[in-house]
């Protein structure tokens, strides 16, 4: 194969030239003048010396002899056909046939040479497209072949195959242009223009494609290529073998030929992402270069083709079928890969990358990647935390680069799916459907403007067998154009009147074109619609035809378990609800797009990615077709805003309450509560409506922030937005109700009446009223500072919210009511008061922490928070609001240092006391804040794994009921108690823990047989409500305590006093069943979060393996904060305060 000549194949050199006559066609006896051209490939001959196009040529690769016949006559023989040529002297006709015989013998000798990849009769290369075309000029249709940069014409697939044919035209000279007619073309040259009419549209725009192609072909450099191709490997594809490969996967790092480069783009830009050597010279970097002389095919195939069984191995004509397969396999499988002895341990996987990419073993690195290792992994050092940042510090360029250009890569999974043939395999229905449909040319990007109704052409329309197909009219025999069934990836319906018809419909193909067609008839359309979906939706997706949709079509996802690899979905748009059909997933309930937490676009413009968050789920929906991702993303974001003015058709977040309502409330709480005159004093008009605006454009969006906005434009913009509810928060029917039931005398029986009128609100009203009215009563609270009481609220909101003049105090006094007998009025429970306490509790101390040192911090708290262990590296400064849990915190920290959860870890934060020795696992729905307050100087709180969790957890599930008894060493702290002296050390005690109380009983006096229960002294010797108690993890080591396996518990009286003590195990084992009771016990049996009980921010679960590809942002967390810490009743959560 080094034989081979490198560099450009166009216009090799002319070994002979000259006149000579050609033997008459049949029927004639005049010979012809004609000037005839050799050269290494082919014998050609012109009408004249200056034409560029030849009359015939024939292959050399075809001749099989020449040989002499009388009269300077000489023929040149291929297997079915004889030129014969007449010279003007012997001496000329040996000259001739010396050129033709040594070109014929070298010709052969390369053949040989190569035989690894045979010369094939029509030329080295398989044609990109070739078929039958009508050429102006000619009778007949012509054979025409589109290979590499030349565009090749044969009188018919027989000649073609003959390798005798009637021209070739350099593309390097080409150019091709649409003409008037729809399905005709011109090839111009500087020569001549060749006008080409195709069988179809579509066919047309194939051609057109080759074409292109080729130009592009001809006019690339090999300068890349010949640089690369310095190493030997890289000389042959990676893949197959066949010589000159000028593709390249760039983050595979190997390259290949054109053929296997097909098969690449197929693997999708997650597996292989394909560059030419010659065409894209933009992406080759010098850097790129040395990468591909470091690593190359040598070390590509030494990792990815290590045992490839010979049955599986490819050959340069393998099939591409037989290629689509060995490619699935090598690299999305990664089934041939040579194991990293690391294989399997993530964590050792991933340190062995962090130092590889250190080092110029950039071989290392790929093995590490291709097994595994996380390209994004926290390296544990903040300042270089990815190894990105590693081999920056380094000064590593190549591994830089290689590391970035594997930024995406999907690690290979040996039970992937093979898209591509679960794609193939799936049977389309049947559907027939035929009628008139009006049609518009189609279009590469989206319809951005109106399609006047003269762009529309009337066509007759097929739909049948999987193909739909459109004609000049129903007499036509041949299609115009047509669009196959299973290459349709979206079917969009347009709003009617969106063009000159009124009722349209969208179709787009994975070629990324987009048809539109027109109807009068919405109910023909309809039919039309219906018809299309149906053959082209499998039967697996079916359910998603049975509603009327904006949008259907398939896109490749990540959801759920499955974030390692995309894969495709079915989705369906209907108002504000994107149903989605996954094809390993159990069915899924709807996606309400105007309850996202987060809609967002990520992902640079190559990669797009659309990240919806919802409740308990997040949805990646991947960018990987431009044109009806582009479709799709519009339309999602348009039905996930706002869709009117009234209060459900805003943006909703949990509990049904209105972003926009939440927004401002929130802010409110945080920055407003001491604000004198809140809610009475008027914000900037300008700077009140131009808030109102964003918010009612996209509240979601919308972030308040201190010392942006004043607390006045805010409570403007609320009140504005509430006062300017097409129906009123109270609504237009029930709004007299409402007043007449204020003046009812009795106090209990209008209490009552207000419940009754609450009920009949609407939901999303109902929710609001309570959400409004506990923040008010929250205002209220502080009218020491903020002077605003009940009543004066009530005087602001009683006409805002019942829309009046406010010359009637009755609206006033419904809200003043409402604020007063909130608890009855909104049922607020027990726990739900509980539960809040310590959030307002600890909003209140900030208050005053806050003016105490003359900094606002409006209930922020600035904290710092340790990842894995305390060190100054592992820092983190967080804000913590009032109503933060420690899920929440452990997740933010793990999403601000990159750190991916996978199954079974346990992230925890940790509340460690180092005086005590001893540390707490703070339970997964605890909030952080009062935490904070009662941490002394010798606490922190550090983010870690939790290493029993797992054991716990199997022990609870295994685990009847939720009482543990049995012995436990036992000690008092006394120097609490003030003897200040240590004291006798551990006793063995009996200890029975319910879901009540934690007891000790001095003696166990007997054992009864039949229960398992020892007997013990009728009255425990000490008792505590299990409530009450804190439970760390350890005792300190001055206490010198019997086992390693101890706890120190903490028992806070009702008068705030503190008792400690500590318990010792005899093994970890117990010692883990001891806590894990604890934790049942105290938290309902919720131990850690499992999915569908969970409340708060469900990450973990969806963020399995690569969370670091698309780091989450937490917006829920503040939706939820103020809508919980204001639903429950501030008055008693202030009782304390
Ligand atoms: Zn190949």
């Amino acid at each position: 194969m080094d034989g081979l000549p490198v560099g450009p194949t166009t216009t090799p050199l002319v070994i002979k030239a000259g006149w000579l006559d050609k033997n008459p066609p049949q029927g004639s006896y005049i010979y012809q003048k004609r000037w005839v051209r050799l050269d290494a490939d082919h014998l050609r001959y012109f009408d004249s010396n200056k034409d560029a196009y030849s009359k015939r040529f024939v292959s050399v690769a075809c001749i099989s002899r020449v040989t002499a016949i009388g009269d300077q006559k000489f023929e040149v023989i291929t297997n079915n056909r004889t030129f014969a040529f007449r010279a003007e002297s012997d001496a000329e006709r040996k000259e001739w046939m010396q050129a033709l015989q040594q070109a014929v013998a070298e010709q052969r000798a390369r053949a040989r040479l190569s035989s690894a990849y045979p010369l094939g009769v029509q030329g080295s290369e398989p044609p990109d497209r070739a078929g039958s075309l009508e050429l102006r000029g000619f009778k007949n249709k012509l054979y025409v072949v589109v290979v590499g940069d030349k565009v090749q014409l044969y009188k018919n697939l027989e000649e073609y195959h003959l390798g005798i044919g009637i021209t070739f035209i350099d593309m390097n000279v080409g150019n091709v242009k649409e003409a008037a007619d729809r399905r005709s073309f011109d090839l111009t040259t500087p020569y001549r223009i060749f006008s080409f009419s195709a069988e179809s549209e579509l066919e047309k725009e194939q051609w057109l494609e080759a074409m292109q192609g080729a130009i592009a072909e001809a006019l690339s450099t090999s300068e890349v290529a010949e640089r690369i191709w310095a190493v030997a490997p890289n000389r042959s594809c990676a893949d197959c073998g066949a010589p000159q490969p000028d593709w390249a996967s760039i983050n595979l790092c190997v390259v290949i030929c054109k053929r296997c480069a097909g098969e690449h783009r197929g693997l999708g830009a997650g597996v292989s992402k394909v560059r030419s050597l010659k065409m894209d010279r933009k992406v080759w970097t010098e850097t790129l270069i040395e990468l591909f002389l470091q690593l190359g095919n040598a070390a590509g195939n030494h990792f990815w083709a290590a045992n490839v069984p010979p049955s599986e191995a490819l050959q340069p004509s393998s099939s591409p079928r037989a290629r689509r397969y060995h490619l699935e396999a090598k690299y999305r499988e990664g089934k041939y890969r040579r194991y990293h002895p690391l294989f399997g341990n993530q964590e050792e996987l991933d340190k062995a990358l962090c130092a590889a990419v250190t080092t110029s073993d950039l071989a290392e690195t790929q093995a590490l990647l291709g097994c595994g290792a996380g390209v994004n992994c926290f390296s544990g050092d903040p300042e270089a935390p990815t190894p990105l940042a590693l081999a920056e510090q380094a000064g590593q360029t190549l591994q830089m680069e290689f590391l970035r250009n594997n930024r995406t890569t999907e690690v290979p999974r040996l039970d992937s799916v093979r898209l591509l043939e679960k794609h193939y395999s799936v049977v389309l229905p049947t559907v027939s459907h035929s009628g008139f449909l009006y049609k518009t040319a189609s279009a590469g990007k989206l319809l951005q403007d109106r399609r006047a109704r003269e762009e529309f052409s009337r066509r007759w329309c097929v739909l049948s067998d999987g193909v739909l197909s459109y004609y000049e009219n129903e007499r036509t025999v041949t299609p115009n154009g047509e669009i196959r069934a299973s290459e349709i990836v979206c079917l969009a319906v347009p709003a009617p009147d969106t063009h000159g018809f009124e009722h349209t419909f969208e179709v787009y193909t994975e070629g990324e074109r987009l048809y539109l067609f027109g109807l009068e008839s919405a109910e023909l359309a309809r039919e039309w619609v219906k018809c299309i979906a149906k053959a082209f939706v499998p039967p697996l997706a079916e359910g998603l035809l049975a509603r009327d949709f904006e949008r259907l079509g398939r896109l490749p996802y990540k959801a759920g378990l499955s974030l390692q690899r995309a894969q495709e979905g079915w989705f369906s748009l209907t108002g504000s609800e994107l149903h989605a059909v996954f094809p390993e997933g159990p069915c899924e309930e709807p996606l309400q797009l105007r309850k996202l937490q987060e809609l967002s676009v990520q992902g640079d413009s190559e990669n797009q990615v659309l990240v919806l968050v919802e409740r308990r789920r997040t949805l990646y929906i991947q960018g990987e077709r431009r044109l009806d991702f582009t479709g799709w993303l519009g339309a999602i974001q348009k039905a996930a805003a706002s869709s009117g003015d009234t209060l459900s058709e805003q943006q909703l977040g949990e509990s049904d309450i209105p972003v926009i309502v939440y927004r401002c409330v929130d802010y409110i709480t945080q920055c407003g509560l001491t604000s004198e005159g809140i809610y009475r004093k008027c914000g900037q008009t300008s700077k009140t409506q131009r808030l109102l605006e964003s918010l009612r454009l996209d509240a979601r969006s919308v972030r308040l922030k201190e010392g942006e906005q004043h607390v006045d434009d805010v409570s403007s913009a609320l009140k504005r937005f509430l006062r300017d509810l097409p129906d009123g928060l109270f609504t237009r029917v029930q709004r007299l109700a409402w007043l007449e039931a204020s003046e009812i005398e009795d106090e209990a029986e209008k209490v009552s009446r207000y419940r009754e009128l609450l009920v009949r609100l609407p939901p999303v009203n109902r929710a609001t009223v309570k959400a409004l009215i506990s923040h008010l009563y929250c205002v209220q609270c502080f009218s020491d500072t903020n002077q605003m009481n009940t009543h004066n609220l009530a005087i602001v909101f009683g006409p805002t919210l019942f829309q009046t003049d406010g010359q009637d105090y009755k609206a006033g006094r419904v809200v003043e009511d409402l604020i007063s007998h909130y608890v009855v009025v909104f049922s607020v429970d027990e726990e739900e008061l509980r539960k809040q306490r310590e959030e307002i509790t600890a909003i209140v101390k900030m208050r005053v922490a806050g003016t105490a040192s003359g900094t606002q911090h409006a209930g922020d708290f600035i904290c710092t928070v340790y990842l894995e262990e305390k060190k100054a590296e592992a820092e983190q400064h967080i804000k913590i609001p009032a109503s933060m849990t420690a899920e929440e915190l452990t997740l933010e920290i793990l999403d601000r240092r990159n750190v991916g959860i996978r199954e079974k870890d346990y992230w925890t934060c940790f509340e460690v006391n180092e005086r005590e020795e001893a540390e707490r696992p703070l339970h997964f729905a605890e909030k952080v804040l009062p935490i904070l307050h009662g941490l002394g100087t010798d606490s922190y709180l550090v983010v870690k794994k939790h290493q029993s969790m797992e054991a716990m957890l199997l022990y609870l599930a295994s685990h009847v009921g939720e009482t543990k008894h049995g012995m436990m060493k036992f000690r008092e702290d006394r120097s609490l108690l003030g003897l200040g002296l240590p004291s006798g050390g551990f006793h063995d005690r009996y200890f029975i823990l319910n879901s009540s109380c934690l007891r000790l009983y001095k003696e166990v006096r007997s054992q009864r047989p039949w229960s398992g229960a020892p007997e013990t002294s009728h009255r425990p010797e000490k008792e505590w409500p299990i409530r009450s108690l804190k439970v760390y993890l350890g005792v300190k080591k001055k206490l010198r305590p019997p086992t390693c396996w101890g706890f120190t518990v903490v028992h806070e009286t009702e008068k705030h006093e503190k008792q400690q003590w500590y318990l010792c195990c005899e093994t970890q084992m117990e010692l883990r069943e001891w806590f894990a009771t604890f934790l049942f016990v105290q938290h309902d049996g919720l131990v850690w979060p499992s999915e569908p009980s969970r409340v708060s921010r469900p990450v973990p679960e969806v963020r399995l393996g690569s969370v670091s590809l698309i780091p989450l942002r937490g917006s829920e967390n503040e939706m939820r904060r103020s809508v919980a810490a204001f639903t429950a009743d501030p008055l008693s959560l202030l009782r304390n305060v």
